[in-house]
């Protein structure tokens, strides 16, 4: 009597208010490079005048060794943010309800075209490979060891610096394209299998971050990914046999699971979250790839399904400049803002 009395009211609330929050009324992300000091100000701009009209509510900023450490003054890279200025735009993103993510960039990564970043210059006892000369030749990017004892204390001082700076209750570690790893040049890791020891860098770092204090980790997919079965590339999925380590590493990472291109599947999106992981789906430049992306994730979107993240790859006052439509943006900039509209546009 009570059931079919309240039915009809229950089927219009229903009708009313969507079963669930869809992904894009949560995480509205945007993945910024850190700017110089001097293009701070306009970022700050930026984030005013543009994303948070457009709904942006979490921003990833990559740091990496462009911070005033205090820790290890010598890996500084300058122009380096200090800690001042990352108080100033945590306050900011507060103030607009945005969820500042610093983020460090762990394992890979250590090395652009021939410029070594200073972990391995001023410390080349933790490099994965160090045979190959410092300029980098025939390599994407070089690794420190996961398995050099020294490692951990040092990063996790400078990753426990950005924390505080920025007030940051997550940190994403980065763990993209990680190539070189379980390298014969290295006397810790040669004939090691390099799934678990990808996983044993994921779970230090978790170790920390999470059960020690208490934050939430986000991570790059790629490398969890097996390119074979999922038909991805080799930069977007792992042909060097690390895609095991997905077993081995706790659930409660996000996991930023990254795509370029145009395609009709995305399979790592639900593959992600039956394996019981929150998941964050990322674009670049590309509008009708990353729109495609965020609207396959739509469709396959469980309680796991935390949102979307425009990736940039553009230093913050380019895309800064880009986004207000002052000064001289490049080209790469332009189309990474013309995608981030695409996906959060109103
Ligand atoms: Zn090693």
């Amino acid at each position: 009597m009570l059931a079919s009395s309240v039915l009809p009211l229950m089927m219009f609330v229903q009708s009313a208010i969507p079963m669930k929050a869809t992904p894009l009324q949560r995480w509205r992300g945007v993945h910024i490079m850190a700017p110089n000091p001097d293009g701070l100000p306009l970022l700050k701009r930026a984030i005013t005048e543009a994303l948070v009209p457009l709904g942006v509510n979490v921003i990833v900023l990559e740091v990496n060794y462009r911070f005033e450490c205090q820790s290890h003054p010598e890996l500084r890279m300058e122009p380096a943010l200090t800690k001042a200025h990352a108080r100033e735009l945590a306050a900011l993103c507060r103030q607009h309800n945005i969820r500042l993510i610093p983020q460090f960039q762990c394992l890979g990564h250590q090395s652009w075209a021939k410029t070594t970043f200073p972990l391995l210059t001023k410390y080349p006892e933790l490099d994965e490979t160090p045979q190959i000369p410092q300029d980098n030749p025939g390599i994407y990017c070089r690794s420190w060891c996961p398995l050099h004892p020294k490692v951990n204390t040092i990063v996790f001082a400078l990753m426990d610096e950005l924390i505080d700076a920025f007030q940051a209750d997550a940190l994403h570690v980065g763990m993209d394209e990680v190539f070189l790893i379980a390298s014969e040049q290295c006397s810790r890791c040669k004939g090691k299998n390099p799934a678990e020891l990808f996983a044993k860098a994921v779970n230090d770092y978790h170790q920390h971050l999470v059960k020690k204090k208490k934050l939430t980790m986000l991570m790059w997919g790629d490398r969890l990914l097996d390119a074979a079965v999922m038909k991805y590339g080799k930069w977007e999925a792992s042909e060097n046999g690390t895609a095991p380590a997905i077993d081995l590493i706790p659930k409660d990472i996000v996991i930023c699971d990254w795509h370029y291109g145009l395609r009709d599947e995305y399979p790592s999106v639900p593959y992600f979250q039956q394996k019981g992981f929150r998941v964050l789906p990322s674009s670049w430049k590309d509008a009708k790839a990353a729109v495609a992306l965020r609207d396959f994730a739509e469709r396959h979107a469980t309680e796991k399904m935390l949102g979307h993240l425009c990736t940039t790859w553009v230093n913050g006052a380019d895309f800064a400049r880009a986004l207000l439509g002052e000064g001289e943006a490049s080209e790469s900039a332009k189309q990474a803002a013309q995608a981030l509209r695409a996906c959060f546009g109103m």
